[in-house]
C-alpha cells in the first residue's frame, strides 16, 4: 500500500551556478509543492498503513524551515534546485518516517523532481 500527502510552501531562491543569462540565475519565487510518499504493509487490524497526521507531524519542522524563506540561506540549500531540495527533505525526513519511499518537489504545476533515496 502506498500513501501520498501533499504540502505547499512559498519560497524565494536563485540558482547561483547557472550562467547569468539564465532566468533561474536571478532571485525569484515559487509556490512549491511537496509530495511525501510512504509505502508498506497495511495494519490488518486498523486497515491502514499509517496515520496521515504522522506524515504531517514529521514534515512540519521541515515545512517551517522552508516556508516564506530564502532557500539559498538554509544550510544545505545553497544551490536550491528542485533536485537538491528533494534530497535535502529526504535526509531530514527518512529517520523520522522509515516508510518513506519518495519525495516529489514541484516548482510549477508542470515540472517536478522525484527522489527515491540512495
Ligand atoms: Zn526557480
Amino acid at each position: 500500500m502506498e500513501l501520498r500527502k501533499t504540502f505547499q510552501f512559498e519560497a524565494a531562491h536563485l540558482l547561483p551556478l547557472l550562467p547569468k543569462n539564465h532566468k533561474c540565475r536571478w532571485l525569484h519565487g515559487h509556490s512549491f509543492s511537496v509530495e511525501i510518499v510512504v509505502a508498506g504493509e497495511c495494519d490488518p487490524q486498523l486497515g491502514w498503513l499509517m496515520d496521515y497526521a504522522d506524515i504531517t507531524a514529521g514534515f512540519k519542522p521541515i515545512w517551517e524551515t522552508l516556508d516564506h524563506h530564502y532557500l539559498n540561506e538554509i544550510p544545505g540549500l545553497e544551490n536550491p534546485t528542485s533536485e537538491v531540495v528533494a534530497v535535502w527533505i529526504w535526509k531530514k525526513l527518512k529517520p523520522k518516517l522509515p516508510l518513506l519511499t519518495e519525495v516529489v518537489v514541484a516548482e510549477t504545476c508542470t515540472a517536478r523532481a522525484v527522489y527515491r533515496g540512495e
